[in-house]
């Protein structure tokens, strides 16, 4: 059942060769190419003019314009109430999943998989005036992401480890939490999301040495597959001087409590 939704340049969206029917959710830009087609398709063809990578744990707000949010969660409605009706689901019926592909299609793009399509949250960045140049420990943070393979919920926690350097922008504390919300927001690998996580944030805070550890519940397993209660899966990254010097590694491991 496609939800009506008025597309913001209607005439445009008839006659096209080959599109003719989708209605509602199949918005249109103002280029002429596009005319008739899914907007994720459009979005699609300005990501392959870049000849950036969209995977699944890529963020894609570049090419994203104002308002099209609310058009993808149309599409993806459509699009879920056809896997509903494939499962033989009677959703006309059934008052619990009569809105179920509204309500999906909003979780994934609004919440759990907005780290696609949001920009990077902004970053205050503090000058290092004391040139603090000890140990800094942020977490337990809290991660919320689901595996690329079968969108499965990943529950865990992370710590992050930095060694500043002198002339090191520091960042706010929320700042971390924010950061790692927006890399977990999207269906990922924990052993990438942790290198993607490090890679960020050397990069904004140009540490002298950076250590991430996430360990976390992968209900891909413990749901579905061996069915495996406790099954946790632990990674840890570790660069510049934390993958240098011994001393500091044990440190950054003695001192975040795992329990
Ligand atoms: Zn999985």
């Amino acid at each position: 059942m496609p939800t009506k939704k008025p597309a913001a340049v209607k005439k445009l969206t008839i006659k096209k060769a080959g599109a003719t029917k989708k209605k509602a959710s199949t918005k249109t830009t103002s280029s002429k190419d596009d005319v008739g087609l899914p907007l994720s398709v459009v979005i699609r063809r300005r990501i392959e003019a870049q000849k950036a990578r969209f995977h699944a744990n890529d963020n894609i707000a570049a090419f994203i314009q104002p308002g099209e949010l609310e058009g993808l969660v149309d599409e993806v409605a459509e699009k879920m109430q056809a896997v509903l009706e494939s499962l033989v689901i009677d959703t006309e019926n059934d008052h619990n999943t009569k809105n179920t592909s509204r309500r999906v299609a909003k979780m994934y793009v609004q919440e759990v998989f907005n780290g696609r399509y949001v920009e990077q949250p902004t970053l205050t960045k503090f000058p290092n005036v004391s040139r603090l140049n000890e140990l800094m420990i942020i977490g337990p943070i809290t991660v919320r992401s689901a595996c690329s393979h079968h969108l499965c919920p990943i529950m865990g926690r992370i710590w992050i480890g930095v060694l500043p350097s002198k002339e090191s922008a520091l960042i706010g504390l929320s700042k971390y939490s924010r950061l790692t919300e927006w890399v977990m927001c999207r269906p990922q690998i924990q052993e990438e999301a942790v290198v993607e996580l490090a890679d960020m944030l050397e990069k904004k805070i140009k540490p002298i040495g950076v250590a991430v550890v996430m360990d976390a519940d992968h209900f891909c397993m413990q749901w579905r597959g061996v069915k495996d209660r406790d099954s946790k899966m632990i990674n840890s990254v570790m660069r510049g001087a934390f993958l240098k010097d011994s001393n500091l590694r044990r440190e950054f491991l003695a001192l975040i409590d795992r329990k």
